[in-house]
Parts: C-alpha cells; sequence; structure tokens
C-alpha cells in the first residue's frame, strides 16, 4: 500500500516523513526519554491501558511531566492508530509507540537546563512478520553475551528509556556468533535477566520458572502468559533461574509484545528438549491466540507457506 504513514509530534499530525525531533532534543541527546510500545491484533489494540500505566510508571521514575494525562495521550494513541490502520493489509498488524522526551536542552547536560515542554511523539511501525516467520518453525537461537544487563542499583531496568546500549551490545554479541541469535542477558549475579524486547520462561518437569520483576522489565505479555499460566493450572513463580537451568530446561521461550510467545531451540548453541516446541509453550500459545482472537503463530508461519 502506498499511503504514508502519519505521527503524532507535540500536538500535529503530520506525515512520518516530516515527523522530525530538534537537534537539541535531550531524548536525541542525552537519552532522557521513555517509551512504549503495544501492538493490534486483528486490527484491535492489545492492552493499551496497561502499555500506558506502564509509560506513566517510567515517566514518573523519571520525573519526565508529560503534560497531560493517561486517558488523553489514549485518545491521541488511538486517533494515530486509527489514521494509520488504511496502511495495514488485513492479515497485518502493527505496532504502535508513545515516546516522551525531556524536551529541549537550554544549557549542556545539566537538568535545570531541560525546557519545560516535553517531546510528545505517537508513532506507528509494521510488525516485521516475515522476517521472524523461521522463529516459529525452527525455533530461536538464544545466545548468553559477555555484556550483562543494567543492574537496578545503576538504571532501573523495570523503567522503558530511550537507553537500550547493553541491549544493543549484547545483540552484536549474540549475532556475531549465529545471525539469527537472540541475546539473552544475565543480571550482575550471573542468573537469567532478558533480551533486547523480550523476557523469558524456562520450563522444567511442567512447572514454569522467569526471572524476578526487580531485575527486567514488566512486559506486557510476561505478565499476559502469567495469567494464562494460572488459567491453565499450570505452575509458574518468579525465581533466580541460573544457566545451569537454562541448559537443563525441557522447553525455553521468549515473550514480548510482537512475539507473544515464541519457542527456543537453543541455548548457546545446546539444543532445548527435543528442539521442537514444547508441550507446555504450545498449550501457552494456543491460549494466548484464543485471548487475542488471532492465531498468532499462522501470522508469522503464512510467510513460510
Ligand atoms: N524487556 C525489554 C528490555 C523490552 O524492551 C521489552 C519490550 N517492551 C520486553 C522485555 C517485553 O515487554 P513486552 O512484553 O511488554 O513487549
Amino acid at each position: 500500500m502506498t499511503q504514508e504513514r502519519v505521527a503524532y509530534v507535540n500536538g500535529k499530525i503530520v506525515p512520518e516523513s516530516q515527523a522530525t525531533v530538534s537537534i537539541s532534543d535531550r531524548g536525541f541527546l542525552l537519552g532522557d526519554a521513555v517509551f512504549d510500545t503495544t501492538r493490534t491484533f486483528g486490527h484491535q489494540i492489545f492492552k493499551l491501558q496497561e502499555h500506558l500505566e506502564r509509560l506513566y510508571d517510567s515517566l514518573k521514575w523519571m520525573r519526565i511531566d508529560p503534560q497531560m494525562t493517561l486517558d488523553e495521550m489514549s485518545d491521541l494513541t488511538m486517533d494515530v492508530l486509527e489514521r494509520n490502520l488504511p496502511t495495514v493489509d488485513v492479515d497485518d498488524d502493527i505496532w504502535v509507540t508513545q515516546r516522551v522526551t525531556r524536551g529541549l536542552r537550554l544549557a549542556g547536560a545539566d537538568i535545570q537546563g531541560a525546557a519545560d515542554r516535553p517531546t510528545v511523539i505517537i508513532e506507528c511501525f509494521p510488525i516485521p512478520f516475515q522476517e521472524r516467520a523461521h522463529y516459529y518453525r525452527d525455533g530461536m537461537p538464544i545466545v548468553t553475551p559477555s555484556v550483562r544487563r543494567t543492574p537496578p542499583e545503576a538504571m532501573s531496568p523495570r523503567a522503558k528509556t530511550h537507553n537500550y546500549i547493553n541491549l544493543i551490545q549484547a545483540d552484536m554479541e549474540a549475532r556475531a556468533q549465529n545471525p539469527h541469535a537472540y541475546a539473552l542477558l544475565l543480571d550482575m549475579n550471573g542468573n537469567l535477566c532478558e533480551g533486547n524486547g523480550s523476557n523469558i520462561f524456562l520450563v522444567k518437569d511442567g512447572r514454569i520458572r522467569t526471572p524476578r520483576s526487580q531485575y527486567v522489565l514488566g512486559g506486557i505479555s510476561r505478565e499476559t502468559t502469567i495469567e494464562l499460566a494460572h488459567e491453565l493450572d499450570i505452575e509458574i513463580s518468579e525465581d533466580d533461574i541460573d544457566v545451569f537451568d537454562a541448559y537443563t530446561a525441557d522447553e525455553i521461550f521468549v515473550t514480548s509484545t510482537s512475539l507473544c510467545i515464541c519457542p527456543v531451540s537453543t541455548f548457546n548453541g545446546a539444543q532445548v528438549g527435543d528442539g521442537s516446541t514444547g508441550p507446555v509453550t504450545d498449550r501457552l500459545q494456543k491460549a494466548y491466540s484464543g485471548l487475542v482472537s488471532i492465531d498468532i503463530i499462522g501470522q508469522y508461519t503464512r510467510w513460510l507457506e
């Protein structure tokens, strides 16, 4: 489709090609910004309220005032999405993101030098179903890089900020080993933590474990998966999980807004289970599909046919 997407930038809806931020914006200069991303399923937005609550928690932690209420942000998000839906194919879906920076730099990096108006952006971006389709046939290889996830003592991983540097470094290390691999960072204690945009779960003897919430971004799909496990009567807990646990797991899967629940095939090159989607992962994927009224696997694998 040829119609150009639009974005919201500080009170205006503009074509994406004209949606720009100033070179003096602190979000650009210093990473002094937060964001959040949800997606549509069958063109319906998913858990917008939960995503906006997480955005407003990130803003509060950063002490950035978006100068609009959560309800106003919600209305603007729906407006931007509706304007962009005509660009989305009937079988496709789209990411929907809000970004809020502290605004323009007035004097160096000094916090006193921030302008008193934040920069607010709302934008949409196509989900790369085709590029990622093979992960649902072959499973996802994950690799633990040398770089560790930011500890809460340094910068809370629970806030979704514009600083993804260690996650990006981690992905570069992982991709150097296997071009399809996703990085799974360890925390400072050597426990499994999270990836660049995803949370991790291990299954052993029918029980699911996921890293503790103090050390990771509280993924909305992580939360959704925990709820589905409860509904399915599958035991699930937050725990310290180490590399030994990963090597000996029956199943591993990752969750994210776009991936939903994606099976992991190898951990540092070692096969997980029998290398295919395990029974617990399969049950959760089916429950996820039921919840969102979309075949979440089929939406990816249709590209492989
Ligand atoms: N961890 C990090 C660092 C992330 O950026 C994301 C993506 N938002 C996630 C986990 C998964 O969160 P969600 O399920 O809300 O997409």
